[in-house]
């Protein structure tokens, strides 16, 4: 503790001969004991901040349940510094749905088998049809049926469907002003899904239909 912490001067006492030492000595130490209080007390305090909670203090409130599940980083967050797309629940835009939809169609078209069956050609021309009638976006479904109808698909193996539907999304890029994706590039931009031993790739046909 630094010498100038504790009042010196006050704890001085002119002795008269006419005072009992001993209640001196008293006096003396109540002030010592006093200064010793006020010092450590403030010590436990920030400075200048009467307010300020001491620096070390002992806890009542319960301890966080450390098997309770994790917040999300966003929830420890500011509202205003939370990324848009994570607080908002509301309804997805037509971006998003389009994005999303177009993920889903590229990515079956990197796991379409190189021998599709009957079937599975079959299965990729009514999910077309579907999308054109079912798309939840009526302006999109009604431009997509056209889409189809000038563009019919093409899906005898893995690298037609995959450029075909390369081209049909280039000419609704070009109906909404977006630059024309190149198609050579498919296969870099849209692998196979990353599934453990290839377990979730297509399986086709030994005959080429
Ligand atoms: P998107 O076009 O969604 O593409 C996603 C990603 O795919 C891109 O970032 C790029 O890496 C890659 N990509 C881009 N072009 C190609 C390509 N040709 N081949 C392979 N990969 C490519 N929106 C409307 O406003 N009006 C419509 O009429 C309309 N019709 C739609 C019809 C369908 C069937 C679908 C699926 C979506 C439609 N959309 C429509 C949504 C629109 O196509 C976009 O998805 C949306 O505008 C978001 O665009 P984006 O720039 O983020 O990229």
């Amino acid at each position: 503790m630094q010498a100038d912490l504790l009042d010196w001067e006050s704890l001085w006492l002119p002795m008269s001969t006419s005072e009992n030492p001993l209640q001196l000595l008293f006096q003396t130490f109540e002030k010592v004991s006093n200064s010793i209080q006020t010092h450590l007390s403030q010590f436990l305090r920030f400075p200048n901040n009467p307010h300020a909670k001491p620096l070390f203090a002992i806890s009542t409130a319960p301890k966080p349940n450390r098997l309770a599940p994790r917040p999300a980083v966003s929830a420890l967050l500011h509202p205003a510094e939370v990324p848009k797309k994570e607080i908002s629940a509301g309804p997805v835009t037509k971006e998003e749905l389009g994005r999303a939809t177009w993920v889903f169609l590229h990515t079956l078209a990197a796991q379409y088998p190189e021998k599709p069956t009957r079937q599975q050609k079959k299965d990729v021309k009514e999910l077309m049809a579907i999308l054109s009638r079912m798309y939840p976006c009526k302006d999109c479904a009604d431009h997509f049926k056209e889409v189809l109808r000038a563009n019919p698909v093409q899906a005898r193996s893995q690298a037609e469907f995959s450029q075909w539907l390369c081209h049909v999304h280039n000419v609704v890029n070009r109906s909404l002003g977006k630059p024309n994706f190149p198609c050579a590039r498919v296969d870099a931009r849209w692998g196979k899904l990353d599934c453990e031993q290839r377990n979730c790739d297509l399986q086709g046909s030994d005959k080429l239909w």
